[in-house]
């Protein structure tokens, strides 16, 4: 009679979306999770640290 809701528990950061930010000379990542990266010299460098902020997700 009772239906169980059993919802899966919401991941701690269902999105993560890294853009690049340019400042002066220096580039550097953000995320829209609130994280920011160092500054970098080359922006290519400030996207790897935008896609490794995050333990990447288990595929089950
Ligand atoms: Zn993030």
């Amino acid at each position: 009679m009772a239906q169980q809701d059993e919802r899966q528990a919401p991941p701690a950061h269902p999105e993560h979306r890294t853009t690049t930010v340019e400042q002066g000379p220096f580039c550097f990542a953000r995320c829209v999770c609130g994280w920011r990266g160092p500054a970098r010299r080359a922006r290519s460098q400030a996207r790897t640290d935008g896609a490794g902020h995050h333990p990447p997700v288990p595929n089950l």
